[in-house]
């Protein structure tokens, strides 16, 4: 007796901010990458389709994308989180002074740790 069937296994492969074209908003979107593999016993043998999705979170709507799509917008997010790993280390130009730094530790401005307490 064979028992055989198939079973879809689901990767998100990103997480990637694009316009919905559905609700309209600049919503994240879940890159998923579904595979469907043909199984024996229960054990997946070999893959019998593969169908790349970009899912809305924002209303739900789940869309088709090609392969090369998916390629694509994976590879974007990565840019993505490299350029704002590089804001955060220059400072934002809209937000020239939004921390100020203590300059006279006279004053009474006291970060722990960055000046040990003299005491009185
Ligand atoms: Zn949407």
């Amino acid at each position: 007796m064979l028992i055989w069937g198939w079973r879809t296994r689901v990767y998100v492969l990103a997480m990637t901010t694009f316009l919905c074209g559905r609700c309209g908003n600049p919503a994240s979107h879940a890159v998923r990458k579904a595979v469907t593999k043909f199984t024996l016993f229960f054990i997946p043998l070999f893959p019998i389709g593969v169908k790349y999705s970009a899912q809305c979170t924002f209303c739900g709507i789940e869309n088709r994308i090609s392969k090369e799509d998916a390629v694509r917008l994976q590879a974007q997010e990565e840019q993505g989180q490299a350029q704002q790993q590089g804001f955060q280390q220059s400072p934002h130009p809209s937000q020239p002074q939004g921390f100020p730094q203590p300059q006279h530790p006279s004053q009474g401005y006291q970060q722990p740790g960055q000046f040990p307490h003299q005491g009185h």
